[in-house]
């Protein structure tokens, strides 16, 4: 007698339904699916008790005829594809037809749907996958799909669901998914009869901001390139000011949620620098390509996805993400608290509280291009600066008006060596007249035609400096300075390691170094950027926070190298610097990329605008 026996759908729909159906959000994203693939303009959630009682899901979509509707929860039961080379031109979201049969083979399911044209609609009952009920139903047109008691004939399933709090999270997140992606779509929630959110225009931003908070959109970079292969556009967040540490990240390919480590990957490297540590930039992503580039069944939730040509994807990816964070004005503004706006009488209790107020604003509202700080700082200069709108050099000669680190020779051969690392401008302007000011050796305050900035000085040239090593390194640019007395280091065990892995790009960078005995280096020359001085200590230095960065950031081997270096070798907070000094730190600072965000993530320039002081003053 044979041993084997095929197992009956209801029970092989119950055990596949372990796969799809993992909770309440499953659920949810199932019929999410469904609905969009049912071309609805118009979407309704409902749940109760987290899903556990309830999740319904009403669309306006297509409906079905009778036949479909008590064919679509059989397994295997698709409208979507009829031959697996149909998946290379996937258009829809679903296409295995296992979702309506394993969700209504664990809960009590009830499907009322009708079509446009159709006067009367249907209403079944599932119970454990057994239809128990058939009735005509004077049904909306579209689609309502309630399903009941989740797991009520799968107690272990049950037990093991999360709080509340939990599987509403997942439900929440995987409605704010599709709410996002699907802006043309009115989206309406209900949460125990409380309605959370009922969108009626198509406005991206609206939603956003009611996700993420009043005027989180505001703060944003959009994203939009296409090339004949790929699109990709959407939103990303600015850096430095981003505080989350919350991964929120919504990645999408062909509108389709998915989950992606190469993706995600390739958007952390391309913040790179900009972030802190842990840090995890803000994004809304939507990735296009051609279906059949795609693998899109390799999960049973079908989240995961496989490329055809990963490479090329990764490449397109990171490099327009890049683009896009680096352009951008990043400077955060102060923002006295509404509480001082209006200000009268009781002066000192009130200017005690003003104080403790200043904050800064998380996401600068405004955003203005780097080009437009740097002239306006050039033109809150121009009053008393007879030089305003050039540089000029040592040699005396003119500089451009935003100089390139390396266009310029005297920028190149380092002449200025004494003023740790700056060009003088020999014949540069009086420090009476200057509208620039050093704060407890520490800030640079400089007047602006808006108003003014406040310039960290120790992040301000490590960005500088940062720049200019990477520049150094990939393109060769010599840089070396000869010691009139080498120095002798002896670097510890662990030291030595680290020092043979980065020997290379140390000595790219400048550093001319010779290994002697066991573990011993004999340093002969130096990068131009080194402060006097420091030649003996710096190469330790350097090796110990490149060793931390590589273990606590993970950072790539140069670009590792390049913030180790430029953090130790950044004029120092407390230091006092001239005017020309300052000038010349910020005619620098304007010609890096990234002028706003130190190589730790750390703001570098902030600004406050006359009109916040006049409200400050009460003038407004
Ligand atoms: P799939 O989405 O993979 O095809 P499902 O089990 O989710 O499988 O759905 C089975 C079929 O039922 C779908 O192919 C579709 O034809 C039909 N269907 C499901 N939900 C809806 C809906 N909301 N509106 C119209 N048709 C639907
Ligand atoms: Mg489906």
């Amino acid at each position: 007698m044979s041993r084997i026996n095929r197992l009956p759908d209801n029970v092989a729909n119950k055990i596949s339904a372990g796969e799809v159906v993992q909770r309440p959000a499953s659920v949810v994203k199932e019929l999410l699916e469904n609905a969009i693939d049912a071309g609805a303009t118009k979407i309704t959630v409902i749940v109760k008790d987290a899903g556990k009682e309830l999740v319904q899901v009403i669309d306006d979509g297509g409906g079905m005829d009778e036949q479909d509707a008590l064919k679509c929860v059989e397994r295997f039961a698709t409208s979507k594809i009829s031959s697996a080379e149909e998946l290379d031109t996937l258009g829809t979201l679903g296409f295995r037809g296992e979702a309506l049969a394993s969700i209504s083979s664990v809960s009590h399911f009830e499907l009322r749907t009708r079509r446009k044209d159709d006067r009367v609609g249907l209403n079944l009952r599932y119970e454990g996958g057994v239809l128990t009920e058939r009735n005509d139903a004077a049904a909306e047109e579209g689609t309502s799909v309630s399903v009941r008691n989740l797991f009520y004939n799968v107690p272990a399933r049950r037990k093991f669901l999360k709080t509340n709090a939990t599987e509403f999270r997942h439900i929440f997140e995987a409605v704010k998914a599709q709410v996002l992606a699907y802006p043309e779509i009115r989206w309406q929630m209900l949460n125990d009869g409380e309605e959370l959110f009922n969108f009626r225009s198509s406005d991206i931003y609206e939603r956003l901001n009611f996700f993420w908070g009043e005027e989180f959109a505001e703060g944003l970079i959009e994203v939009h390139e296409e090339n004949d292969f790929l699109s990709l556009h959407g939103y990303v967040g600015k850096p430095g000011m981003l505080k989350r540490q919350k991964n929120e990240q919504l990645l999408y390919i062909n509108r389709r949620v998915v989950q992606n480590r190469m993706l995600s990957q390739a958007l952390q490297q391309a913040y790179g620098e900009l972030l802190v540590e842990r840090q995890a930039p803000f994004a809304l992503l939507f990735l296009g390509m051609d279906a059949g580039q795609v693998d899109v069944n390799v999960h049973p939730s079908k989240l995961e996805v496989k490329f055809e040509d990963e490479r090329s994807i990764r490449s397109m990816f990171y490099s327009v993400v890049k683009r896009a964070v680096r352009v951008q004005d990043f400077s955060p503004d102060i923002r006295e608290s509404p509480a001082c706006a209006g200000f009268s009488g009781d002066y000192p209790e009130k200017l005690r509280n003003r104080d403790a107020k200043l904050t800064f604003q998380e996401l600068p509202s405004r955003a203005s291009t780097t080009d437009e700080l740097y002239s306006n700082y050039r033109s809150g200069q121009a009053a008393g600066n007879p030089f305003s709108g050039t540089l000029v050099s040592e040699q005396g000669e003119i500089l451009p008006r935003r100089p390139d680190l390396f266009s310029s020779p005297s920028y190149a051969t380092g002449s200025a060596r004494e003023v740790s690392g700056f060009v003088e401008e020999g014949a540069g302007p009086d420090a009476p007249d200057a509208k620039i000011w050093q704060l407890h050796n520490k800030y640079i305050i400089c007047q602006i035609k808006t108003g003014l900035m406040i310039i960290d000085q120790h992040v301000a040239h490590e960005r500088v400096l940062y720049e200019r090593a990477v520049e150094i390194m990939d393109n060769n640019v010599p840089n070396s300075q000869q010691l009139l007395f080498p120095q002798k280091v002896e670097l510890k065990p662990w030291e030595f390691e680290v020092f043979e892995e980065i020997a290379d790009d140390l000595s790219r960078l400048g550093f001319n170094l010779r290994v002697f005995g066991a573990r011993t280096v004999v340093i002969e020359g130096v990068p131009q950027d080194v402060r006097n001085g420091s030649e003996a200590y710096i190469l330790s230095d350097m090796i110990e926070e490149y060793n931390r960065n590589a273990e606590k950031l993970k950072l790539e081997k140069r670009e590792n190298l390049a913030k180790s270096y430029s953090c130790r070798n950044a004029i120092m907070t407390g230091q006092k610097l001239a005017p020309e000094e300052m000038r010349s730190l910020i005619d620098r600072l304007f010609a890096t990329s990234m002028p706003y965000v130190c190589p730790h993530g750390r703001p570098v320039i902030v600004r406050m605008s006359l009109d916040q002081l006049d409200r400050m003053f009460g003038r407004k």
